[in-house]
């Protein structure tokens, strides 16, 4: 595929994303994650903001972000129509991006994000950083197994440190 083309296929797919559906990056990720032997919920709606991956018997959670309804510095391209709608909208996801990601650092979570370029541009590096969380807490969380308990289903969103 031509780069031209490429882009303009990639560019379709964001406009025509439904939101919560599977996008071919989470799927890319996803698998490559399952086939290091990481075991994961998909599209977790139990926790706030419905997280791409999440590990909730570890408190972590991965938040993959599409450059364009995420509002990438780099890559947003404003759409030529609807200014004022796009730009309420973005600006809308992105400062509910912030929330979710102060909620889950207050409440002690570790929370991830990428950005769908870092995915696309620098997959091996972004595979190894969740991974490598991912196996810090669980061995942290063996060494504790006495004192912890599974946390997952008990996350009262509701109770949030503001
Ligand atoms: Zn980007």
């Amino acid at each position: 595929m031509k780069v031209v083309e490429a882009m303009e296929a990639s560019k379709n797919k964001t406009l025509s994303r439904v939101r919560g559906k599977d996008t071919k990056m989470e799927v890319k990720v996803r698998q490559e994650l399952w086939r290091r032997g990481l075991r994961y919920r998909k599209n977790y709606r139990k926790l706030l903001g419905t997280p791409d991956i999440a590990f909730p018997g570890l408190r972590m959670v991965v938040f993959l972000d599409s450059c364009f309804w995420h509002g990438c510095p780099v890559h947003y391209k404003e759409p030529k129509s609807n200014v004022e709608f796009w730009r309420n909208k973005i600006k809308r996801n992105r400062e509910r991006d912030k929330e979710q990601t102060e909620h889950y650092v207050c409440e002690k979570w570790t929370i991830l994000r990428f950005w769908e370029h870092e995915v696309n541009d620098d997959f091996e590096r972004v595979i190894a950083e969740i991974v490598k969380v991912h196996d810090d807490l669980a061995a942290q969380r063996e060494a504790h197994s006495d004192v912890q308990e599974d946390l997952e289903g008990e996350v009262d969103f509701n109770d949030l440190c503001e």
